[in-house]
């Protein structure tokens, strides 16, 4: 007999229905597995046999072919293992399929029958839904996961001996219900023990970083060490405005691939701008994805929509942060890995820090530089061009004053709200454009609707003139011109708006 039950495999952050076509017939027993498998999923044979007797099911010692189909489809991973028992058990008239009817069914499962999380759980879902699948059937660790696809009929199963007693009739020992978006206290919120109000001093930097914070602008630090350059980056989320559910789904799915969603969260959505902050060591696979049987996503794709920082920039191989040009650029990385290929959405603000130097005392009083001249050219060097020129705001960092460690800083609410109400002006002034903030405003926008007026323009073409900034730096000022102009409340920018924009992204010594 012939049984087929649906299973889903992603690329990137799509997914594609796979069916699962199990024949079970007479002749001498055998077990082939047919459909472009990888090594995980040709021990699914292994796997789904040892699982199955393990669950005091009947293994049918008969002939049996399992195809998955369309044949053409990368299918990787183990996230098929209770779709293929299923179909097999079906197959072999041991259960009845009426209960998976139109169900995409996934899990993975382990030799003594336990149903184990698959990573992706939510874009899987989400792709099942957007090709008119409304039932699952999950491992119980994703439950809370799946269930952020408010769309879905979800029933969960922690073994394969529940599962294939459920097909056969049984009723759920206990169901764990879903939690409706927003009546969830668990959401998980700006990380409460950062605030701005813990820095003192460091005025100008802080004027800079709610800059990049309204527009989403990239930003260098340059300052000797212990100066607060990370404690200044860790609370940039704190100034951020939440994100949408749109956007929440997406950056917790590409989370969710990256297998970094706890099965203890029991609202695990991301709502909260990503802070992540790989360390200098990171490889160009770490930094922006890669992997050979499933293609992950990197440190660039988990700070979508939020905050990438690489702390001691100069550090990092010049191979690795060269390989950030097509994310800035794009706001995607394309990977391929053996004729495939996954695209991840990689939409993130760049926040360098860097010492001015080897010994990092070039800026300040504290200690004396004592590096050579050629020493500390090598090491700015070793921050690529087309990585600099793609950064928008630069800011200086010097070790404080006693009176600035007197002071006390501005509370994160308050920041955020001016930045909320700037980002406001954005949204209303590109309501009929595709784009949103001020980091996105295209080149062509920016010469005709959104042309700042022109004689506050002057400062700019002199700059250019004398060689002081690109082209793509003329547009990236302007950008940064308009986010000052909706925190100062003007329609446009404005001269001294402009002059001021101008100022930051000179400003360095990177
Ligand atoms: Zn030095």
């Amino acid at each position: 007999m012939i049984a087929i039950t649906q299973a889903l495999s992603l690329e990137g952050l799509n997914g594609f229905l796979i069916d699962v076509e199990a024949d079970v017939g007479n002749g001498v027993p055998a077990f082939n597995l047919l459909g472009l498998p990888d090594a995980s999923l040709s021990e699914a044979r292994d796997r789904v046999r040892s699982a199955i007797i393990n669950s005091q099911a009947q293994w049918p010692n008969k002939r049996i072919t399992l195809a998955l189909s369309p044949a053409s489809l990368p299918k990787r991973g183990s996230a098929f293992d209770c779709a293929i028992a299923l179909a097999l058990l079906a197959a072999a008239e041991e259960i009845s399929l009426e209960r998976l009817n139109g169900s995409v069914i996934l899990g993975e499962l382990t030799l003594d029958g336990r149903i184990k999380a698959v990573a992706g759980i939510l874009p899987a879902l989400r792709a099942a839904a957007h090709h008119g699948i409304s039932r699952a059937i999950i491992p119980s660790q994703n439950f809370h996961e799946g269930s952020l696809v408010s769309s879905m009929e979800i029933s969960h199963f922690s073994h394969l001996r529940e599962l294939i007693g459920w097909c056969k009739g049984n009723e759920l020992a206990e169901p764990i219900h879903r939690i409706a978006y927003g009546e969830s206290d668990e959401i998980e919120k700006v990380n409460s023990t950062l605030d701005f109000s813990d820095i003192s001093g460091q005025e100008s930097a802080k004027e800079a970083l709610e800059i990049g914070a309204v527009g989403g602008h990239h930003i260098a630090m340059v300052g000797p060490p212990g100066v607060g350059k990370s404690m200044l980056a860790e609370r940039i989320p704190t100034i951020l405005p939440e994100l949408n559910e749109r956007d929440s789904l997406e950056v917790t799915s590409l989370h969710s691939i990256a297998g970094k969603i706890s099965s203890e969260s029991r609202w695990p959505l991301i709502a909260v701008p990503p802070f992540v902050a790989p360390h200098h060591t990171i490889t160009r696979a770490g930094l922006i994805g890669g992997g050979s049987a499933v293609i992950s996503p990197g440190a660039c794709s988990l700070a979508h929509r939020g905050i990438l920082f690489l702390d001691e920039a100069p550090e990092l191989a010049r191979t690795v942060i060269e390989s950030l040009r097509e994310p800035m650029e794009l706001g995607e990385i394309t990977l391929t890995r053996l004729g495939r290929s996954a695209t991840f959405p990689a939409h993130f603000t760049l926040v360098l820090a860097s010492n001015p130097c080897p010994c990092g005392w070039a800026i300040g009083k504290g200690k004396r530089c004592t590096c050579t001249p050629l020493a500390s050219r090598r090491y700015r060097e070793r921050l690529s061009g087309p990585i600099l020129d793609r950064i928008d705001l630069r800011i200086e960092l010097e070790p404080l004053s006693q009176a600035d460690l007197l002071r006390t800083g501005e509370s994160s609410d308050r920041i955020r709200e001016r930045v909320a109400r700037a980002r406001a002006r954005a949204v209303t002034r590109f309501r009929d454009m595709p784009w949103s903030i001020n980091s996105e405003i295209p080149a062509v926008a920016l010469r005709h609707q959104f042309a700042p007026e022109p004689k506050a323009l002057g400062v700019l073409y002199q700059a250019l003139d004398n060689e002081e900034i690109t082209v793509r730096a003329l547009h990236r000022i302007q950008r940064v011109a308009w986010s000052i102009a909706d925190l100062r409340e003007e329609p446009s920018p404005s001269r001294s708006t402009i002059d001021r924009a101008l100022d930051l992204h000179l400003r360095e010594r990177l």
